[in-house]
């Protein structure tokens, strides 16, 4: 149906290429390009034994705007599908544009010296996107991303308005590490430590970063503490369905991971200003990424599952009054390993991945511009991802949370 140029070979990369290989029909010729070769080629070599599928692969610095360009026209793709890191996303669209194709990523753009986790950057592509007649497709991974849809889907077929929703990311999974973070160390650092950001009645409520924490049952997994902290989805949900009264994101944390990542900080180890070193300027934080386990290599050693979802209340559209719905996933780190080689953090944001990608190129999402999940139509990404792996449940709960 469509060719198609992935950037990056991480975690995440390396579970999307995976599905994207063996979904041929519709990804009829992948590159992968990032700027370690190898990584490519190692990706490679294991679509190849698990599929058959022959993909070709490059080395490409997503910064050089005009190697990419020309990277798009040689391969002649219609899609690149953005799985480097959030730092590329300015300079990946910018390279669509003047290469004329399509655009996915699943992380919102960040300059490399804030962590601020704004939209506004990409949004502010609105017109060219329209102008050039191509599509951009902001943040399909998990989360954002597949919880964005579970949200348009509530409101397309239970809820007529979303009064209050909370996001919930739990990771069940363990390992031998005794610290690993589960996708790119940087990143994942960035997001933790920020401040705890939600929407409540129309502002940014504040807290400190891992100060509110609650305990939840969670469907496969069972009662596990999550912490209240900002995550992106809040501010293009709140956006889009501007009735919302409240909207939280939640994940959960050991107390291990909580220690390490608090005194990491508060030796200066997750500082991302540069500081001198023995004459030499570092920043700390990414060269702590150096120190740390490779998410993407932990697939064998993890077990245990991930269930990630939304409880949303509101309207039912049947006219019954206020309803509570919880509509999730639960993934199974053995399980993806098994398939894919990947642990399932990666598992699934590399799937959504694969599966946002191929409704741009069946035609589903074409609409000209830039597009955050929730603007579009779910039903079938969510067929998608009851046949690509990550099969999603809904359930009525007796009335909205009460954490
Ligand atoms: P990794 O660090 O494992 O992989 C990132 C890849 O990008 C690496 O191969 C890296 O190359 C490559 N890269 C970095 N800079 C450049 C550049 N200038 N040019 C070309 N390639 C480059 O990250 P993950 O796979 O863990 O995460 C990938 C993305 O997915 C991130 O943006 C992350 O935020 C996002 N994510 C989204 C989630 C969601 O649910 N929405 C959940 C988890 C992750 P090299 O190997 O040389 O360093």
């Amino acid at each position: 149906m469509g060719k198609t140029l992935v950037v990056g070979a991480g975690g995440v990369s390396h579970a999307a290429v995976h599905k994207m290989a063996m979904n041929s029909d519709i990804f009829t010729d992948i590159t992968l390009a990032s700027r370690t070769k190898s990584k490519c080629d190692a990706i490679a070599k294991s679509v190849k034994e698990r599929t058959g599928v022959d993909i070709k692969t490059a080395e490409l610095d997503a910064y050089k705007v005009a190697d990419t360009v020309k990277l798009i026209k040689e391969t002649g793709a219609e899609i690149l599908v953005n799985l480097a890191l959030p730092y590329q996303d300015l300079v990946l669209m910018d390279a669509c544009l003047e290469a004329g194709c399509h655009y996915l990523d699943t992380a919102n753009y960040e300059p490399e010296d804030e962590a601020k986790f704004e939209y506004h950057w990409q949004w502010a592509y609105q017109d060219k996107f329209k102008q050039a007649g191509l599509t951009a497709i902001l943040g399909s991974g998990f989360d954002p991303g597949v919880t964005s849809v579970f949200a348009k889907w509530l409101k397309k077929h239970k809820l007529d308005t979303i009064r209050q929703i909370d996001v919930l990311d739990a990771n069940g999974g363990q390992n031998d590490q005794e610290f690993a973070t589960n996708f790119n160390p940087e990143i994942n650092l960035r997001e933790v430590l920020a401040d705890a950001r939600h929407w409540e009645n129309g502002e940014w409520k504040v807290t400190p970063a891992m100060t509110h924490k609650v305990e939840f049952d969670f469907p496969g997994i069972g009662p596990k503490n999550m912490y209240l902290m900002y995550h992106e989805e809040l501010e293009s949900l709140s956006t889009h369905f501007p009735e919302i009264e409240r909207a939280r994101f939640w994940m959960t944390f050991g107390d291990a991971y909580i220690t390490h990542a608090k005194v990491l900080q508060n030796v200066g180890m997750t500082r991302i200003d540069p500081v001198v070193h023995n004459g030499v300027e570092i920043i700390p934080i990414q060269f702590l990424k150096t120190l740390l386990p490779d998410p993407g290599d932990l697939g064998a050693e993890t077990k245990g599952k991930a269930c990630i979802g939304d409880i949303a209340t509101g309207q039912a559209k049947d006219g019954s009054g206020e309803k509570t719905y919880y509509i999730y996933n639960i993934c199974d780190h053995e399980e993806c390993y098994r398939e894919v080689g990947s642990q399932a953090v990666s598992y699934t944001t590399g799937v959504p991945a694969m599966i946002g990608a191929a409704q741009v190129l069946k035609g589903n999402w074409r609409e000209p511009g830039v597009w955050n999940m929730e603007q579009l139509d779910p039903d079938d990404f969510m067929d998608m991802l009851n046949k690509h792996g990550l099969p999603w449940q809904v359930h009525e709960l007796d009335g909205p949370v009460e954490f």
